[in-house]
């Protein structure tokens, strides 16, 4: 294989993840809950250089189990059917659960390149905080009804073995395949999210249609007092006086329509902070003062990069194929069989 340089500056991510999306039972997020996804605690510039990637090579993988601490080998495709189950709701439809196998996948493949020993020997762990959610086939099967199990989990078995030995690579390699639940309309730079260099691959894009589903707004309210008590967590030198105008201003917002930096009191946030801060659902919010009450009115939920699951399934039902969603999803990228 001719070697190939890559030009653009990565990211290294500490821990980087995909956000609690679509969990077995659809659960929500609280607002006492924190948004710990995607922190990025030492981002540093790297340059790889291609090292004649053997894909045969990528058959297995080493799956770490967070709740009983064991490393699982599993064939690919297999892992591949509890990633899938675990991150979209079988009910969605074959074109965008086929996107989200193929997009899996190459998240797969991606980890395996780049492991950097997080996880000891293994490559990926079953952690959506962390990973990639995974469930067993078992354990899928039983939160099902009856009477859909067999033809819901079929699916999910079609959607993998359909699109077999598929990624996306950008300039010949796996790219790092970043997806969310909703993206509110428009997908967001991870420049934007979690700064450094972005990936070229990774561009803002709008999507119609994703107000359809639940996972598009959402409200989080508290009291002045526990507000400020939130914040003070982070920053004690946090003061505010509600009664000044302007005591909260969006100051800029970035490309996906989120809010880059916020002025709160004698603080400038980024949005991304005040998102974790508060157990937002997305950086894209608006902020009220209502009485004793600080209301947020979210749009959207995760961090917004990459595939959008509900913009999938609804690029899906427009008559979208998987690899025309991809496409959408992801820039200048190619669809390759390994
Ligand atoms: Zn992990």
């Amino acid at each position: 294989m001719r070697k190939i340089l890559i030009y653009f500056i990565l990211l290294i991510f500490i821990c980087f993840s995909i956000p609690i999306i679509f969990t077995s039972n659809f659960s929500e997020r609280t607002s006492a809950q924190k948004v710990v996804e995607n922190e990025v605690t030492n981002p540093k510039t790297n340059e790889i250089e291609d090292s004649e990637y053997n894909y045969s090579k990528y058959g297995t993988v080493k799956l770490l189990h967070k709740d009983n601490n064991k490393v699982e080998e599993l064939p690919i495709d297999e892992y591949l059917y509890g990633v899938v189950s675990a991150e979209m709701p079988a009910s969605f439809e074959e074109e965008a659960l086929k996107a989200q196998a193929v997009v899996a996948r190459t998240y797969t493949i991606y980890k395996i390149i780049h492991n950097e020993g997080k996880h000891g020997d293994a490559d990926i762990c079953d952690d959506s905080t962390c990973c990639q959610a995974w469930i067993s086939e078992k354990d899928r099967k039983d939160k099902w009804d009856d009477d859909e199990k067999e033809s819901n989990w079929n699916k999910i078995l079609n959607a993998v073995n359909s699109t077999k030995g598929e990624i996306i690579t950008y300039e010949g390699e796996p790219i790092n395949a970043f997806f969310h639940s909703n993206s509110g309309g428009e997908t967001e730079a991870p420049i934007d999210v979690w700064g450094g260099s972005g990936y070229p691959y990774l561009q803002s894009v709008s999507t119609s249609g994703e107000d359809a589903y639940s996972q598009y707004s959402s409200e989080v309210e508290l009291s002045k007092d526990e507000f400020v008590e939130e914040i003070k967590e982070v920053h004690s030198d946090f003061e505010i006086d509600f009664d000044e105008e302007d005591c909260i201003k969006i100051e800029e917002y970035t490309d996906g329509n989120r809010v880059k930096t916020i002025k709160i009191g004698n603080l400038e946030l980024s949005g991304v902070e005040v998102r974790t801060i508060m157990g937002l659902r997305s950086a894209n919010f608006k902020i009220t003062i209502d009485g004793d009450n600080i209301k947020f009115e979210v749009t959207g939920y995760g961090h917004g990069v990459g595939m959008s699951q509900t913009g999938a399934d609804s690029l899906a039902k427009e008559g979208k194929t998987y690899k025309e969603i991809i496409h959408h999803f992801y820039t200048d990228v190619e669809i390759e069989s390994i």
